[in-house]
C-alpha cells in the first residue's frame, strides 16, 4: 500500500467498443442495431487500475461520452488523489456545469467515478459496498428485461413465449417493453398474463415516455383493470414532463417508476420534490457514477422513495450497480420490507456475457454479492481489442 498521501491518478484510458446486432430490435424509441460501451480505464502511480463505464443508451453513440473525458475531464484529474473520490465528483460536476447537468457530459463523471471507487476498493483491498458502509443484503434477486419488438406491431404470441422462456430460465420477475400502441401494449400484456398463469410472477413495465398523458392514463388503467398488480409502471411520459408524472401518480394505484433518464442529486430532487415517482431508477452509468447514485439514495430515503437502479450497461455498469444495490437501505423499514431487484437484460450483448474473465451469474434464481475489492471484477482485455473502435 503506497502512502496515502502521495497516490496519483497516473493514466486515463478510454476504450469505445461496439458489436453489430444479428437481429436489430425495437424499443419504443426506435431500432436499436448495435451495442456500444464507453469504458475507461485509469491507471495510478502506484500500479492499481480501476475499471468504469458510461452508460450508452440504445441510440447513443458512444463517442460522445469518450470525447467529454478525453476533452474535459481527463485534465481535471489528472495528477489528482483518486481516493478524493468526493471531491473529486464535485471538481467535475462544478466545472462542467455551466455545459454539462444532464445527459453524455454526466455520464462521463459516472464513467471515472465507477474507477475510482474501483481503485479506492483495490487500495484498501475491501469491496465497494464495504466502502459504501456495508451490505443490507449479500444476493440480489434478478429480474427479466427483455420483450423488445423485431417486427414492431403484432408479436404478443412471440412476446408470451418469451415470458415462459424467462421463466424456465429462473426469472419469476420480468419486465415488459411497452409503448408500441396501447392496443398492441394491451393485446401484449394479455398475452403475456395466459401463458404465465398461475406461475405467480411479477410483471413490470417500460414504455420508455412513448406516450402523453391520456394515452399513458388509459394504458394504466386497463391494466389496472385486468389485475396485472404490476410492481411499477416505468417511464410512462417523457422525463421534462414532471407535472404530467405526478398526475399520473395520483390517479393510477400502480407505483410509478422513472429516472433513466434523470442526472445527479440536483436533478432527481424535482422528481422527489414535486411528487412524480414512487421507485427511482437512477443508472450508475450515467447518473453520476457510484457517488452520484449514493447522493440520490439519501435523498430518496428522506421521501420515503424506493430506489431501484436501472441498469443497461456492459458488466462493467452491472458490477457496479449490484454493489450499489447491495448498500441500499430499506426504504419504509419493516420485517418484510420489499427489496431492490437487479435489471438484468436478456438481450443479446457479448459486452455483457464475455467481457468479465469472471462473468455475473445467477444462482437458485438470485445473484450473489461477491466480497472481491473493488468492484471485484477482471476485464478480459481481448474482448476490448476485438470490439474496440478507438
Ligand atoms: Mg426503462
Amino acid at each position: 500500500m503506497g502512502d496515502l498521501m502521495s497516490i496519483k491518478i497516473k493514466d486515463i484510458i478510454v476504450h469505445v467498443i461496439k458489436s453489430e446486432l444479428d437481429i436489430p430490435f425495437a424499443f419504443s424509441q426506435g431500432w436499436v442495431k448495435k451495442r456500444s460501451a464507453t469504458l475507461v480505464e485509469i491507471k495510478t502511480d502506484d500500479g492499481l487500475t480501476g475499471w468504469g463505464e458510461a452508460f450508452c443508451q440504445g441510440l447513443e453513440p458512444p463517442q460522445i461520452s469518450a470525447a467529454v473525458i478525453e476533452s474535459s475531464l481527463k485534465e481535471l484529474i489528472i495528477n489528482e488523489n483518486p481516493l478524493d473520490i468526493e471531491r473529486l465528483w464535485f471538481k467535475m460536476y462544478n466545472q462542467t456545469r455551466d455545459f454539462g447537468r444532464k445527459g453524455s457530459i454526466i455520464s462521463g463523471i459516472s464513467a471515472i467515478d465507477i474507477a475510482l471507487w474501483d481503485i479506492a476498493g483495490k487500495y484498501y483491498k475491501k469491496p465497494i459496498y464495504q466502502l459504501l458502509g456495508g451490505a443490507f443484503r449479500n444476493k440480489i434477486k434478478p429480474y427479466a428485461t427483455g420483450f423488445y419488438r423485431i417486427n414492431g406491431k403484432d408479436e404478443a404470441e412471440r412476446l408470451s413465449d418469451e415470458a415462459l422462456l424467462h421463466f424456465e430460465n429462473g426469472f419469476d420477475h420480468m419486465k415488459i417493453k411497452l409503448g408500441f400502441g396501447v392496443k398492441d401494449d394491451i393485446k401484449v400484456m394479455k398475452s403475456i398474463q395466459k401463458a404465465l398463469n398461475n406461475k405467480n410472477c411479477t410483471l413490470m413495465i417500460d414504455t420508455n415516455h412513448a406516450y402523453g398523458v391520456t394515452e399513458a392514463l388509459e394504458l394504466g388503467y386497463v391494466l389496472e383493470e385486468f389485475e396485472f398488480n404490476l410492481r411499477w409502471y416505468e417511464e410512462p411520459v417523457v422525463p421534462e414532463n414532471i407535472e404530467g408524472y405526478a398526475y399520473l401518480r395520483n390517479k393510477l394505484k400502480t407505483p410509478i417508476a422513472g429516472g433513466e433518464n434523470e442526472h445527479t442529486l440536483y436533478g432527481f430532487k424535482d422528481l422527489f420534490k414535486f411528487g412524480c415517482i414512487d421507485i427511482a431508477q437512477p443508472d450508475i452509468g450515467s447518473c453520476g457514477g457510484i457517488t452520484g447514485a449514493k447522493h440520490i439514495s439519501i435523498l430518496a430515503q428522506s421521501f420515503g422513495i424506493e430506489v431501484n437502479p436501472h441498469v443497461w450497461g456492459s458488466a462493467v455498469a452491472q458490477s457496479a450497480s449490484i454493489h450499489f444495490t447491495a448498500s441500499l437501505p430499506d426504504t419504509n423499514h419493516s420485517l418484510f420490507t420489499r427489496q431492490p431487484i437487479l435489471e438484468y437484460d436478456q438481450s443479446d450483448h457479448p459486452f455483457r456475457k464475455e467481457l468479465l474473465k469472471n462473468p455475473i451469474k445467477m444462482n437458485n434464481g438470485y445473484v450473489n454479492v461477491e466480497a472481491s475489492p473493488g468492484l471485484g471484477i477482471e476485464v478480459n482485455k481481448e474482448i476490448i481489442k476485438k470490439y474496440k473502435i478507438n
